[in-house]
């Protein structure tokens, strides 16, 4: 369940730029969290999460069911995984035994079923259910925290710039969510302070 891709992320008065998390369970951490990452939410209701869905690197189409306790699962899976990467991302292993568990819960839950169809075609049996998708989610952090994966979990060398990814670059050197982004922030500061005068 791997599509290389990225989402397009905007910000009231802010240009909106690409970023790819790398990988399926980052990418969740996109809809919005706890604490100060409260202020992106983009799930407040099942329909949100059910609209999100196929927009999200799982490939898995527009016919999601979600139900209020998918919701739920949601929330807890993402605070999991957002404390597991950040944790990571630090070059720490010291996991929290609950989120691990969090993450175990949900990946015990069947996932989506593949089927092929007439046309040879490779999709889903519909309707996926929200269960299932957050078994896909889960059973992806399950992978990248459970692997060598997990060294290549890394935060945004930005200057307040909090976005995870999974750098999935041969030479493992990626550092900022985004070129266009952070990338040129940087560059243009390094510039700038070798050229004082500029
Ligand atoms: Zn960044």
């Amino acid at each position: 369940m791997t599509m290389a891709t990225g989402m397009k992320l905007s910000a009231p008065g802010r240009r909106s730029f690409r970023f790819d998390a790398g990988t399926l369970c980052l990418e969740l951490l996109l809809t919005g969290g706890e604490g100060d990452l409260a202020q992106w939410e983009r799930l407040h209701t099942p329909g949100d999460l059910a609209a999100w869905i196929p927009l999200s690197r799982a490939g898995l189409g527009d016919l999601v069911h979600v139900s209020p306790g998918d919701l739920v699962t949601a929330l807890r899976l993402r605070s999991a995984v957002q404390r597991l990467a950040e944790t990571a991302a630090s070059g720490s292993r010291a996991f929290s035994a609950a989120d691990l568990a969090t993450l175990n819960d949900a990946a015990a839950a069947p996932p989506p079923v593949p089927v092929i169809g007439p046309a040879l075609e490779r999709a889903w049996a519909s309707p996926v259910t929200g269960t299932q998708f957050l078994s896909a989610v889960a059973r992806d952090a399950v992978e990248v925290f459970g692997g060598p994966a997990v060294d290549r979990v890394r935060m945004c060398g930005g200057e307040r710039c909090r976005l995870l990814f999974l750098d999935t670059s041969r030479p493992g050197a990626r550092r900022w969510c985004s070129m266009e982004r952070c990338g040129n922030r940087h560059k243009l500061r390094t510039r700038r302070d070798r050229n004082p005068a500029d």
